[in-house]
């Protein structure tokens, strides 16, 4: 018999693919997914600790459920990084809670349910799966409405960041097989995916531990040459593991798109000490002049925090003067949240809050301009766009990303989806551009344009797709 799950989500990329997982998982003992928690038979929260107060969300969410729980006997279960932190602990705090899965326990959630069901017991899994099979998921069946699909390549992480949960609620890193990534990748193309982000918490350390195994870039040119993929994507790289080797595959692989997601975290060398990063200012100035060398149109974008413990007045600036010469596309910046079992929850010089509110308001206003100047700067250019679909914005518009990561809205029907075309970009706003379409012999001239900017890549790449029926 058909049941229902819903699964609220929180946290990164990474955890929202997890929910996918899940769902396929799922889907092997007959459960459909449904968007309403009143319709669902099992309701799973899937949790993030990487930053503040994730205990007090979780319970919040699984407050909102435990009518239905009574009601009408709905199993509520926590999934994700708290999941593995907590482990039993939650079970003891929330009643009315039934099941724990922790980050490596995903395949295990149909034998969880059944043995809740045969011994009406609590269930709970956070054990470490050192095999790392625990990566290993379905393949989504039948045909996909998406356009773009994530594929986990590694999990874990060994860098061991003193600020960071992460290593600890995930495990150390363990990558998948590239014969199973490969196999994902060629399936989700024969179903109409056009492009793959391959995800890791640091996709550059792909392969260790593996003997005989492709190294990241090599895994890259595997996928580069997958029928039917047209671009690729990668998140996230850690500065210290950017290899030649990978720089160099931004000017190699045609399907590679010219975006990396490349955390920095301060522009201090003293609080990157700190915080264990394992890379200096200068070395990280370094990597990303080289990149540009390879690919002039590369879109940097990154992480970064302020009110590490000890940063200074001084410290900070360095943060702001490393942004604004790199002038990153987008940041992604957070306030440094005390995470408990970290190195750097011991430290006793913690910067008060009110400071880094006060940072963090002055560090992302100067983004806002740097970002905006950027997406001007496209303004008049004419940018290969691959259609999602509708935009959420407007029923009228389509939507889609240049290469660079951009998202542009559009007059469009909804037949472009899932197709590359050429737009003319006609404004840059501050999270999105806007394009239109061109005519066709526009179009044509726009093939050599994308061509010339793109010339060290060989391929067919820049061959737009055909024009769709209606296309003007
Ligand atoms: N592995 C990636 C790296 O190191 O580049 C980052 C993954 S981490 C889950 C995502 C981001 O969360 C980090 O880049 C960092 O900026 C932020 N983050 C992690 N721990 C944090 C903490 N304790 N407080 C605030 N932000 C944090
Ligand atoms: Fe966390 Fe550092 Fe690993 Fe990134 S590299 S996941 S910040 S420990």
């Amino acid at each position: 018999m058909r049941k229902f799950v819903y699964i609220e989500t929180y946290g990164c990329q990474m955890n929202e693919h997890d929910s996918e997982r899940i769902l396929r998982v799922l889907e092997g003992v007959h459960y459909l997914e449904t968007k309403e928690a009143q319709q669902a038979d099992l309701i799973l929260v899937n949790t993030c600790s990487v930053r503040e107060k994730p205990e007090q969300k979780v319970y919040s969410a699984l407050g909102r459920f435990k009518r239905l729980k009574e009601e009408k006997g709905t199993i509520l279960g926590v999934t994700g990084c708290v999941a593995q932190q907590e482990g039993e602990k939650l079970l003891d705090r929330i009643p009315y809670l039934d099941m724990v899965a922790g980050t490596q326990a995903i395949p295990l959630i149909p034998q969880m349910l059944k043995r809740m069901k045969v011994t009406g017991e609590k269930v709970c899994e956070t054990g470490f799966d050192e095999k790392g099979t625990y990566l290993k998921t379905p393949l989504p069946s039948g045909s996909l409405p998406q356009v773009k699909s994530f594929v986990t390549i590694m999990q874990g992480c060994d860098h061991f960041c003193s600020y960071c949960i992460v290593p600890y609620v995930r495990g150390r890193e363990k990558s998948r097989p590239s014969a199973e990534i490969l196999d994902e990748v060629r399936h989700l193309a024969e179903r109409g995916v056009k492009e793959v982000c391959l995800l890791g918490q640091n996709v550059n350390g792909y392969g260790k531990g593996l003997v005989g195994e492709m190294i990241f870039p090599e895994l890259l040119r595997a996928i580069n040459g997958v029928e039917g993929i047209e671009r690729i994507r990668f998140t996230t790289s850690h500065p210290a593991d950017l290899s030649q080797g990978l720089i160099r595959a931004f000017s190699e692989l045609g399907k590679l798109c010219e975006h990396i997601h490349l955390p920095f975290q301060s522009g201090s060398n003293r609080i990157l000490k700190a915080m264990h990063r394992g890379y200096a200012r200068e070395s990280y100035l370094e990597k990303i002049d080289r990149l540009k060398e390879v690919c002039s149109s590369i879109a940097i974008t990154a992480d970064v925090m302020v009110g590490f413990p000890g940063e200074e007045e001084e410290d900070f600036h360095q943060t702001l003067d490393l942004m604004k010469r790199i002038e990153f596309d987008d940041l992604f910046s957070f306030k440094y949240s005390m995470r408990k079992g970290t190195r750097a929850a011991q430290f006793d010089d913690q910067v008060e809050e009110k400071v880094k509110q006060e940072r963090l308001a002055i560090l992302q206003g100067i983004q806002k301009g740097l970002t905006l100047k950027k997406n001007r700067g496209f303004e008049g250019r004419t940018e290969e766009i691959l259609v999602e679909g509708r935009s959420k914005q407007s029923d009228r518009d389509m939507t889609g990303r240049t290469r660079t990561n951009k998202i542009v809205n559009f007059k469009g029907d909804l037949n472009l989806a899932g197709r590359r075309i050429p737009l003319r970009i006609t404004d840059g706003y501050a999270h999105s551009l806007r394009g239109e379409m061109l005519s066709s012999d526009e179009k044509a001239r726009a093939g050599g344009i994308e061509r010339r900017s793109h010339d060290s890549i060989g391929t067919d790449l820049h061959e737009f797709s055909p024009p769709a029926p209606g296309e003007t």
